[in-house]
C-alpha cells in the first residue's frame, strides 16, 4: 500500500492478490474458506481442504473499503477514519478543556460522519498522506 515513510511506493512492481494465488496454487489447492468474513482484512483459503488457512490481504487489487469498520486514534490524539485519510480530527483540545464524555463522542461521531468511502489508490485525484503507517500506530 501507498503508505510508506519514503513514498516510494510504485504500483509496477506491486504484489497483487492474484499474484499471491497464483504463487500459492502452484504448491496447495485452495478453496475459499466459506466463512463471513465481515469487516476482516484477510480474504481466506482453506490449504487442501483445512483445516490449515491462509489468508491474503489485498488492500489494493481487492480492496474491501465497503465493509471497513475501523478508525484509529494516534498517540498524538488524532482521530483518522482511514489509513488514506489525508484529514484528521484533533480530540486533544477536548481532552485538556475537561469535556465531557458526551462532547468527546459527539465529536468522534462527526469525525465517523465524514468517513470516506474507500482509499481511492485508483483514482487519478489520490493522493498519499503525509503520515506513514508507522507514525499512525502500525
Ligand atoms: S476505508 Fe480506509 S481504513 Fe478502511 S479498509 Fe479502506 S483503506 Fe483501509
Amino acid at each position: 500500500m501507498p503508505l510508506d515513510a519514503g513514498h516510494t511506493w510504485d504500483r509496477g512492481t506491486m504484489i497483487t492478490a492474484d499474484d499471491i494465488l497464483a504463487e500459492l496454487s502452484r504448491q496447495f489447492t485452495l478453496t475459499p474458506h466459506g466463512e463471513a468474513r465481515g469487516s476482516a482484512p484477510a480474504e481466506r483459503f482453506l490449504v487442501d481442504g483445512g483445516p490449515s488457512t491462509v489468508g491474503i490481504i489485498a488492500s489494493v487489487t481487492r480492496p474491501f473499503c465497503g465493509d471497513c469498520d475501523r478508525v484509529r486514534l494516534t498517540a498524538d490524539g488524532q482521530i483518522r477514519t482511514c489509513l488514506f485519510a489525508t484529514g484528521e480530527t484533533d480530540l486533544k483540545p477536548l481532552l485538556r478543556e475537561d469535556a465531557t464524555d458526551e462532547q468527546i463522542a459527539d465529536a468522534w461521531a462527526e469525525a465517523m460522519v465524514g468517513k470516506q468511502a474507500g482509499h481511492g489508490i485508483d483514482d487519478p485525484t489520490f493522493l498519499q498522506p503525509v503520515r506513514p503507517m508507522s507514525a499512525i500506530g502500525g
